[in-house]
């Protein structure tokens, strides 16, 4: 299918195919056999697309319903057993207190016996669901790990592995979030984009491995300049977005201008060779929401600023209303 189609053999296509032809998943296929009749193919945009909706989010929401399940189903058990337990050790107790009572009264034989045999029974069951409890704080313990392993796998989903800085995705859905927020707020809400300027001689002169470096760099250069529910994410290759709320556009423009400069006066030296590595630099778009607007305008607006910024020779702050 990959070769009938041209497609190259990514992740994301062969995850496509392979789900498709194994008739995995219904929706899919009918959506993605639409495309391929529509389009003859399949371009990078509409399988990203693709998997994002049928595989991506599914997957997620899959994991989350069931981590929450199981650990309710496990909550719940072990609440219901300690209840049992402190019944059954309750009323050990009291009956105790009864034989007590009855031998210093002096009362019958016979019922003083009864009464210490049904202790020793109570005392048993005590024991056997302390027992029970034991095994299952353990299994509650093994599912709290387990727990503990989706969360990691979640987190490994949002979040870019080079920088630790969130993904495309997790971005779109923060985007998704901070607009909505700032419709029913009408707080302001700023938006840079951030593209490390000719990345592609860095990479020429020095390596991957170096241009690597760089961009964790450049990522941590961003980190290190926003604050509070400031959002930063890598959105691409060496591109990478901040969303401000409750910022005003000309405040965005200085935060901009500030990361522009720290960048642009910082000295990234190899640890190899201790060779320099000259003249990184950013160019940066900066733009506000418009209440009521979608996303996708919100963010071409910022690419407009950003493209203003390489136009007009690069290492520099751009903005667009
Ligand atoms: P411009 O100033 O116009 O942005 O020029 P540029 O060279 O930065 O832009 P272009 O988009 O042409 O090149 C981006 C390069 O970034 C190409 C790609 O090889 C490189 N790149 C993308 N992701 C990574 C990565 O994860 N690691 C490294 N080392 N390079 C990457
Ligand atoms: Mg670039
Ligand atoms: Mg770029």
């Amino acid at each position: 299918m990959l070769v009938r189609f041209h497609l190259p053999p990514n992740p994301i296509n062969f995850t496509l195919c392979y789900e498709h032809i194994a008739g995995l998943n219904k929706e899919l296929s009918f959506t993605l056999e639409k495309v391929l009749k529509e389009k003859q193919g399949l371009s990078p945009e509409d399988a990203a697309e693709l998997y994002r909706q049928y595989i991506w989010d599914v997957d997620r929401r899959i994991v989350d319903q069931q981590s929450k399940d199981l650990y309710m189903v496990m909550s719940e058990t072990i609440s219901g057993i300690d209840d049992s337990t402190s019944k059954a050790t309750n009323s050990g107790e009291t009956l105790k207190n009864c034989t007590t009572k009855l031998s210093e009264s002096g009362d019958l034989h016979e019922m003083r016996n009864v009464i210490a045999e049904v202790v020793s029974e109570t005392k048993t069951i005590a024991e056997s669901s302390q027992q029970l409890q034991k095994m299952l704080s353990e299994t509650k313990q093994e599912v709290e790990s387990l727990r503990e392993e989706l969360e990691r796998s979640r987190e490994q989903a949002t979040t870019d592995p080079l920088t630790g800085l969130l993904n495309r995705r997790a971005f779109e859905q923060q985007l998704a979030c901070v607009t909505s927020e700032a419709n029913q707020s009408r707080d302001s809400l700023g938006l840079l984009i951030i593209d490390i300027d000719k990345f592609k001689r860095v990479n020429d002169t020095y390596g991957h491995l170096i241009g690597d470096k760089v961009i964790r760099f450049v990522a941590k250069q961003l980190t290190n300049n926003i604050k509070g529910k400031d959002i930063v994410a890598r959105i691409g290759g060496e591109e990478y977005a901040i969303l401000l709320p409750n910022t005003q556009l000309d405040n965005a423009r200085i935060l901009a201008e500030s990361i522009r400069a720290n960048i642009e006066r910082s000295k990234l030296k190899r640890t190899d060779t201790s060779q320099y590595i000259d003249g990184v630099t950013v160019s940066i778009g900066v733009t506000a929401y418009k209440h009521g607007e979608i996303t996708d305008d919100f963010l071409e607006r910022a690419d407009e600023a950003l493209y203003k910024s390489k136009n007009n020779g690069r290492n520099r702050v751009s903005m667009s209303f």
